[in-house]
């Protein structure tokens, strides 16, 4: 059988030279998929989470219909909106974008809240072919009539579970409302609840539907264990375990912005450079946190789930859950931050009395018991590590063990192009 490459996907080649310069050579299953569908102009429907090279998938063949047109980017000509979830994702969609695309003259533009709206307002004004935003900003710059979205032809929804869960469908329907009958849309999710189900209906097409899960050779190895322990024990237990240079890129989750606050404080008094990434962060704060993150200035990045989503920083060799996480589906999206691009990781989470009845939930929801760290708390009854690879043939896998829960991500396997219709 002949290796897939972006080349047979059929890829202009001033996009090939980028991806090859940028060390991509064989497409994900996602873009396998999706990009012959999107180069046909098909609407799609991509179940797929972040991690799985969704971003090059929908940008490539977007990038490569606008600059077919030949068209000069004009002012408030945008001919592309891209919406994501988050500020931090909206801007990593940009940085692919620019990157793939440094051979073409397309423009792009981030709206987003937190960052200067004349500074964006003026950007357009120069020309921006794509327009990369969140709902809330983009909403507001098109009802003043700052974002003329009546030329876009592309249209792309990212991380729609996401958008719902955030509380955006009042602004997407509103910017859906205004954009051209003739386009062409693209709808990813993680997982598919019915609100989801019944957006995609309204958006798309005859869309051809693409449904990625997590393969096993590309599945994470994530060492996963459990502290149980006191409350008033999680802050010196973070200490003990710091001093250990192992962990050499940390992120710590808290539910809460106030929790966040504190154990960055903590850390910092104690000499570990750490930073705080929560939504009372200022936009310039959380590029800052970011970049220390990124470059290793700061070793230990401390957030709460929403301020972290989308966020792709590869390298992460632990993560500690300083609080379990009150949705289970959270614990498998904050443990995917390690592990990334093959690499092993790590996840460990502290578990108090109160929190017990929550972390069964997510045993459940991943199908098997998080091992117990030596020496901590309550007996579990069976310890061995969780890895899919090791239940092939014993019954359900996990994450797929337990009826999924509505919303539920499901591990990467790939499940083929079928039409929704
Ligand atoms: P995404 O799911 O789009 O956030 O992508 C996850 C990570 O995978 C990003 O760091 C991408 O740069 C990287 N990536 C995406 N596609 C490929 C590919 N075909 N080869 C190598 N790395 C990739």
């Amino acid at each position: 059988m002949t290796q897939t490459t972006f080349a047979t996907l059929g890829l202009a080649e001033d996009l090939q030279r980028a991806l090859v310069a940028h060390k991509f050579s064989i497409p994900t299953p996602i873009q396998e998929q999706a990009i012959p569908a999107l180069l046909a102009k098909r609407d799609l429907l991509g179940l797929a989470q972040t991690g799985s090279g969704k971003t090059a998938a929908f940008s490539l063949p977007l990038m490569q219909h606008l600059s077919a047109e030949n068209v000069r980017s004009m002012a408030f000509g945008t001919r592309a909106l891209i919406l994501a979830p988050t500020r931090e994702l909206a801007l990593q969609i940009d940085e692919a974008i620019r990157t793939f695309g440094s051979q073409s003259r397309l423009r792009t533009v981030v709206i987003i809240g937190g960052a200067s709206r004349f500074k964006q307002v003026e950007a357009m004004r120069r020309g921006a072919d794509i327009v990369i935003g969140t709902p809330g900003r983009v909403c507001d710059l098109m009802q003043t009539r700052e974002l003329n979205l009546s030329n876009v032809r592309q249209f792309v929804l990212d991380e729609a579970d996401r958008m719902l869960d955030l509380g955006f469908i009042r602004d997407i329907r509103k910017i859906v409302a205004v954009l051209p009958a003739q386009r062409q849309s693209a709808l990813f999710s993680a997982t598919m609840p019915s609100e989801v189900a019944t957006l995609a209906n309204g958006l798309l097409r005859d869309p051809v539907r693409v449904e990625i899960e997590r393969v096993e050779a590309t599945a994470p190895k994530i060492d996963q264990t459990v502290y149980h322990l006191a409350i008033s024990g999680k802050l010196p237990l973070l200490g003990r375990l710091l001093e250990d240079s192992a962990l050499s890129r940390v992120i710590v989750f808290t539910r809460t912005k106030h929790g966040a606050n504190k154990v960055c404080e903590t850390l910092e008094t104690a000499g570990h450079r750490a930073n705080a990434l929560h939504g009372n962060k200022s936009q310039p704060q959380r590029e800052k946190a970011l970049d220390q993150f990124r470059s290793g200035r700061a070793r230990v990045l401390v957030a709460t789930d929403i301020a972290a989503r989308g966020i792709d920083v590869t390298g992460v060799t632990h993560v500690i859950n300083y609080d379990v996480p009150v949705e289970p589906e959270s614990y498998v999206h904050r443990i995917g931050r390690t592990a990334r691009a093959g690499a092993a990781g790590h996840a460990i989470t502290f578990c108090d009395g109160s929190e017990r009845g929550t972390l069964r939930a997510i045993e459940r929801l991943i199908g098997g018991p998080i091992p117990v760290a030596e020496g901590s708390g309550p007996p579990q009854p069976q310890t061995a590590p969780i890895d899919p690879r090791q239940n092939r043939n014993r019954g359900p896998k996990p994450n797929q063990g337990a009826k999924p829960a509505q919303g539920q991500r499901r591990p990467y396997v790939q499940r083929g192009v079928r039409s929704a219709a």
